[in-house]
């Protein structure tokens, strides 16, 4: 790869990070399972190879894979996405304050909510598709606002731009969890964003067969501030994470372009369907923010919510009689999902909070995968009869 070449970006996919080993010629980044390195002399070594924890070039590889794709400078690996969160946690202080999404990933909500909050960070959670929340929330503590977008499992989309702008105003870091979109769909920093975060165990990881995270920046303050906690809180993913996710970035473009045609034809087919109350899809003109979408997404990614007919009973009928989508909570992989938020993954927000963010109990969520559509489509059929 030519450092001074300009490349698109399912070449960078392919390439960024990665060049044949100087060694042997290997063209596959080879898994350093190694714990420390040798030094030539007490404190002299490779940089920054002197002990695992610290740097291990298959992470290397990965991390400059990761940040290309986010188009930032640095790029941050962990061993899972809420390792990810916590690491960026770190960097506030007791009696500082942080907005919160208000319909985050519950993990990152149990994080700040149960962990964070007994060492003295303040919070208050937001609705973030109204930018103006920031004013509203925000206090001179406040140093820190984290929000995904799309959001999980409502699909709500939150301005990137208005909302960094405003947080900017009162220089509060902005942090968006890009795990529903990907780096192929949304990118947070382009649109004024100072920290990308993602559970790699999704879209980037694609397989299920991976727990990741990773953080992306460009600041180099910031980058120095999480790279020292990186390492000095230790939540570091192994050789074998980061070689499996460097061959799932790989075909990332690819992956995420297949499940949004997948996704178009679900979306559509639900929408259609007399056993179905409303469909909630990024990528449909009846979502009340296509607009923006339109403006801040490549396309609407590969997750769909569905309220269906009836009641509890005949939601749970609907994914015990599916044969493809499997019954499962995560989401991202090249498999079709389908899950219960209210029993499943959201059974820990109370049924007020449910209810205020509309997850009734005949909403069902779909991960769809890249299987053929017709087989997707035949399911769903079947299973709503
Ligand atoms: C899964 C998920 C996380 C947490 O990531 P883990 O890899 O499970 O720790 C955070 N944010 C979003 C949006 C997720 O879907």
């Amino acid at each position: 790869m030519d450092p001074n070449a300009n490349y698109a970006f399912a070449t960078r996919a392919v390439h960024a990070g990665q060049s044949p080993d100087p060694t042997t010629g290997a063209i596959t980044t080879p898994v350093y399972q190694t714990s420390t390195y040798a030094q030539s002399s007490p404190g002299v070594f490779k940089e920054p190879y002197d002990y695992s924890r610290s740097a291990n070039p298959t992470r290397t590889a990965l991390e400059a894979n990761l940040a290309s794709l986010e188009d930032g400078r640095y790029g941050l690996c962990f061993s899972s996405g809420v390792a990810a969160m916590a690491t960026v946690l770190h960097t506030l202080n007791p009696g500082d304050h942080m907005i919160l999404g208000d319909d985050v990933y519950g993990g990152s909500f149990r994080l700040v909510d149960k962990v964070f909050a007994k060492h003295g960070i303040d919070y208050t959670t937001c609705d973030l598709t109204d930018a103006d929340a920031i004013d509203r929330a925000a206090t001179d503590k406040t140093k820190l606002v984290w929000f995904e977008t799309p959001t999980n499992p409502m699909l709500r989309v939150a301005d990137i731009r208005a909302v960094a702008e405003r947080a900017h105003a009162r220089g509060i870091t902005v942090c968006v969890d890009n795990t529903f979109a990907s780096p192929v769909l949304q990118r947070p920093l382009a649109l004024g964003a100072d920290i990308v975060c993602h559970s790699s165990t999704k879209y980037i990881g694609g397989h299920a067969d991976v727990v990741g995270g990773a953080l992306i920046v460009n600041d180099d303050g910031l980058h120095e501030k999480l790279r020292f906690i990186q390492n000095a809180a230790g939540a570091v993913p192994g050789p074998w994470d980061c070689a499996l996710l460097l061959r799932s970035t790989k075909t990332l473009p690819l992956r995420v372009e297949r499940h949004c045609d997948n996704a178009e034809k679900v979306a559509a087919f639900l929408e259609g369907h007399k056993r179905v109350r409303g469909v909630i899809y990024p990528g449909l003109e009846s979502h009340p923010q296509r607009e923006l979408v339109r403006r801040q997404m490549c396309r609407a990614g590969g997750m769909i919510s569905a309220h269906l007919q009836g009641g509890l009973e005949d939601a749970r009928k609907f994914l015990e009689a599916l044969r493809l989508f499997t019954i499962a909570e995560s989401l991202g992989g090249v498999e079709s999902l389908v899950e219960h938020p209210a029993i499943m993954t959201h059974a820990s927000v109370p049924k007020e909070q449910r209810e205020k963010l509309g997850i009734s109990d005949t909403l069902v969520r779909f991960s769809v995968g890249i299987e053929d559509p017709a087989d997707l489509l035949a399911d769903i059929e079947r299973a709503l009869g």
